[in-house]
């Protein structure tokens, strides 16, 4: 057994445990598992510096998760985007592939409680059907191997539905999603990376939270990935009480960086059931965007989104940077929120345009012009408060 498989098996990992280590009273610890697997190894146990901080947040239950919040199990309503269990199929050309429902942490925000732990849900037929989906969809070009964490699986296993999905022409890249390198970095072995490297381009995206978490151990896994060649990115996910604060936010995006980590995604907290309490106002995820940009490394910002209720997809949040039109002018502000004017291009109606007439109209999709919201039109005086 290797290493990260031992530290697996020592996991707080039932009621007993919460009971036992952490005082929860019986019942609530039982039902709390019931309502969502409890998962702590060792290592990341290790990381809890006081009761309620923000690595004990994302890890250890809380019995608010059980009132009810009105919330749905899957309110990205990715079953309807399935057309295998194994696959959501949502954007045009590519597809989350699921491998997995086991995670080596069971996080309580997690958006996908409803597949994830439960190990009757994902099995061998399900890879295959999978890969017969991808294979027969020729418009998949990029695979993100999703789960569960698809790290969780053997060297042997993962390798073979990585060597599946190069077998099939079509498919360009392959995107490894896993919460490794920040719960369990010790999963990240030299053997386990000389394998990948037999399947390039492969890309990691991982999930940091909290500057905590960008330990020595973490530094070690990610720079592992990265010296055989995988760009590593991260997506993070904004929470109450975990990192909804400017500060904290810049300290985790420069560490990732230091450690060879491109910021990737910041996820504003999906509505799912048992993680009301994790909820932010869209306000706060627009404030640390509006610290980010220009007060650090261009690098270290990534994009914020909120996963559209109901299945739309990532939509980006910028905070406002255009305050409005005078004439043909655009009025701008920069990260200081001093106030600039740009002369911006005036327009030629499309079919005035001979070259547009004659060759393009008809391959072309009419052009929409980016509309200027209404409430961005501000004056500088509304400003001057800033
Ligand atoms: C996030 C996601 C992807 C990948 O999206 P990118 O913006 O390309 O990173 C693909 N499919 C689904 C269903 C997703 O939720
Ligand atoms: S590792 Fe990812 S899929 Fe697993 S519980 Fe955490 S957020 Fe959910």
């Amino acid at each position: 057994m290797e290493l990260w498989q031992e530290m697996l098996r020592q996991s707080v990992d039932s009621g007993k445990d919460l009971v036992e280590r952490f005082g929860f009273e019986t019942g609530t610890a039982e039902k709390l598992n019931k309502f969502f697997h409890i998962r702590v190894n060792p290592y990341y146990l290790s990381l809890i510096r006081y009761p309620g901080d923000p690595i004990w947040l994302q890890c250890i239950p809380d019995a608010i998760e059980l009132e009810d919040d009105g919330a749905l199990e899957d309110p990205l309503n990715e079953e309807a985007h399935s057309p295998v269990p194994s696959i959501t199929h949502r954007y045009p050309d590519r597809v989350l592939f699921l491998i997995t429902s086991q995670c080596s942490m069971y996080c309580r925000f997690c958006t996908r409680k409803r597949k994830v732990s439960d190990s009757t849900k994902i099995n061998a037929k399900w890879i295959q059907q999978g890969l017969d989906y991808i294979a027969a969809h020729p418009e998949i070009r990029d695979i993100v191997l999703s789960g569960g964490d698809p790290l969780m699986v053997t060297d042997y296993a993962l390798e073979r539905v990585l060597s599946g999905l190069r077998a099939i022409p079509h498919v360009e890249i392959i995107r490894l999603g896993t919460k490794m390198p920040c719960v369990l970095p010790q999963r990240i072995t030299p053997k386990f990376v000389k394998m990948l490297k037999k399947y390039h381009p492969i890309y990691v995206n991982t999930h940091f939270n909290h500057p905590w978490e960008c330990t020595p151990e973490a530094e070690k896994a990610c720079t592992m990935l990265a010296d055989a060649g995988c760009p590593v990115g991260n997506q993070a996910v904004l929470m109450k009480g975990v990192n909804d604060d400017p500060d904290v936010m810049l300290e985790l995006h420069r560490k990732l960086l230091k450690m060879r980590v491109r910021p990737y995604y910041i996820y504003q907290a999906d509505l799912t059931k048992g993680t009301n309490h994790f909820r932010t106002p869209v306000r706060v995820g627009l404030e640390i965007m509006d610290k980010l940009r220009g007060h650090t490394s261009g690098l270290a910002v990534p994009y914020y989104v909120i996963d559209a209720p109901g299945g739309g997809g990532k939509i980006p949040l910028l905070p406002q940077y255009v305050l409005g039109r005078n004439g043909k002018d655009i009025i701008l502000r920069n990260y200081k929120y001093d106030i600039f004017t740009y002369p911006d291009v005036e327009e030629q109606q499309p079919e005035q345009h001979p070259v547009e007439r004659t060759y393009m109209r008809k391959k072309r999709p009419s052009r929409r012009k980016m509309p200027v919201p209404a409430e961005a039109v501000t004056t500088s005086e509304s400003l001057a408060g800033k």
